[in-house]
């Protein structure tokens, strides 16, 4: 056959639709997309035949390749991942995992309506914020507190608040990107403060901040340094510090806490993360956190302080731009419940539970997945891999306790028929996905962030795409 010929022989949309196939195809997928994925597989064909790229024409392929198309197109992009990388907080696969009871409430308030914005004893319009206040004023030891949608979001309502067209006065030492373009300076002239930097990168002592005081200043803000640590010659100072500072000058002092621990890490062997109690007790007037990091909650922000100052930023129109929604509202009222009970918290909080479990937990949980994988190649393949349980340390991750290691187990493989890399490829293309680390041409699947449910598949993933 020449091109023209060739040509001419390809099915029409309506010729595949009518098909086995394409009925079979009607009755599992939405009509338009059976339409867009044949009229993209014929298109493909009529150039390849074009180009001269294909010698004979096959039905069969042209409708494989449709077939594939609609797969494709109609599988959710935001699915779950089994995280073997060992960093608890990964911002990249969706931070906090929540737990089930606190779901079910999203579940409960979301199926149907609820009283989001409306007082059940006054029967009128009541306050979105007003749901969380009790919890989060008895939790932090706070006069007042309001959730926005993220801590970024929080920071920002807070300087466009407090200090629009004000100079707001910040140590160079803190000055940071948190990453995913989170930068100090450029939050503060999008809310329309002024920066005043004070200090050295290394060092910034109170005097420095005293000097800078004047009839403009409108703020001064301590940011948790979050993802980077300074060591050797450095100085910054205490929030006790500029919390005296700011009384003498009727400035309000708020501390971006970044991460936001609401439980004591010290007993853990961290000592450098303050809580965000701690911090409320030194009156600074306002604290801001995440409700995804330490927190172990959904998205959020949560911001605390003193009534006063929590009233201006509550009273702000950004408000409204920043206002939660419900689904997280009730994911972060459930998530806050449990921190009543530390114990409770520590036990319930999928990423509290995770970064502070017991080392033997995670050893038993590694053996139990390399020796269920050594099993598996070995039947599969009749050849065994190098496959081995070692001794490794995690991160927090989230731009908390960067400095602090945590030890881990992670099962190592050294793959024998592909490489590392395209093992690792293969594990990310499973379903569901896998997501490993690469260390010395070895993958490792740290067992500190896979859960115990989630062992199964990621054996039968691994023991697949190994052989
Ligand atoms: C993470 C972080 C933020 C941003 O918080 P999100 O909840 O991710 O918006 C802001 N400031 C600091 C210091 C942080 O660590």
């Amino acid at each position: 056959m020449d091109g023209q010929q060739f040509l001419s022989s390809l099915p029409s949309v309506d010729e595949i639709l009518k098909s086995m196939k394409g009925m079979e195809w009607l009755r599992a997928y939405p009509r338009r997309l059976v339409l867009l994925a044949i009229r993209k597989a014929i298109e493909a064909s009529r150039r390849a035949i074009l180009q001269g790229d294909i010698k004979e024409l096959l039905l069969d392929d042209i409708l494989a390749a449709a077939e594939t198309e609609m797969r494709r197109f109609y599988s959710f992009s935001l699915q779950p991942v089994i995280n073997a990388t060992g960093i608890v907080i990964h911002t990249n696969l969706g931070r906090s995992p929540l737990p089930l009871d606190v779901l079910e409430n999203v579940i409960k308030n979301a199926q149907g309506y609820s009283n989001l914005e409306y007082n059940l004893d006054k029967g009128k319009r009541g306050k979105r914020h007003a749901h969380v206040r009790r919890l989060l004023t008895e939790i932090t030891g706070a006069e007042d507190g309001l959730i926005v949608n993220n801590n970024a979001a929080a920071v920002f309502v807070c300087l466009a608040a407090l200090a629009k067209g004000k100079e707001v006065i910040v140590s160079r030492g803190e000055l940071v990107e948190i990453g995913g373009s989170f930068r100090v300076p450029d939050v503060m002239s999008s809310s329309g403060a002024i920066l005043r930097e004070v200090g050295t990168t290394n060092k910034t002592h109170p005097r420095d901040y005293l000097d800078a005081i004047n009839e403009k200043t409108g703020l001064i803000l301590k940011v948790h340094q979050s993802n980077y640590r300074m060591m050797g010659f450095t100085e910054s100072v205490e929030i006790e510090d500029l919390v005296s500072i700011g009384k003498k000058h009727a400035i309000p002092v708020m501390f971006d806490l970044g991460s936001g621990c609401l439980v004591d890490l010290k007993p853990y062997g961290v000592l450098t993360e303050p809580t965000v109690q701690e911090i409320v007790k030194t009156m600074c007037d306002i604290v801001t956190f995440s409700g995804d990091k330490l927190l172990g909650g959904p998205q959020g922000g949560i911001i605390v302080g003193r009534s006063k100052v929590i009233d201006i930023i509550a009273k702000n129109p950004m408000m409204r731009a920043v206002r939660i929604d419900k689904l997280t509202l009730a994911a972060i009222e459930a998530t806050l419940m449990k921190y009543l009970d530390e114990e409770q918290a520590k036990k319930e909080i999928p990423a509290l539970r995770m970064l502070l479990q017991d080392l033997e937990v995670i050893r038993k949980r590694a053996e139990t997945i390399a020796s269920r994988l050594n099993a598996g190649v070995i039947n599969a393949a009749g050849a065994t891999a190098g496959i081995e349980v070692q001794e490794d340390s995690s991160r927090s991750g989230g731009g908390a306790l960067p400095e602090v290691e945590f030890r881990t187990f992670a099962v190592a493989i050294k793959p024998v028929n592909i490489s590392t890399n395209q093992l690792e490829t293969r594990l990310r293309h499973s379903c569901p996905p896998i997501i490993a680390r690469i260390k010395d041409d070895t993958l490792f699947l740290d067992a500190r962030t896979v859960q115990d449910n989630e062992i199964d598949a990621l054996v039968n993933n691994v023991v697949s795409a190994m052989v």
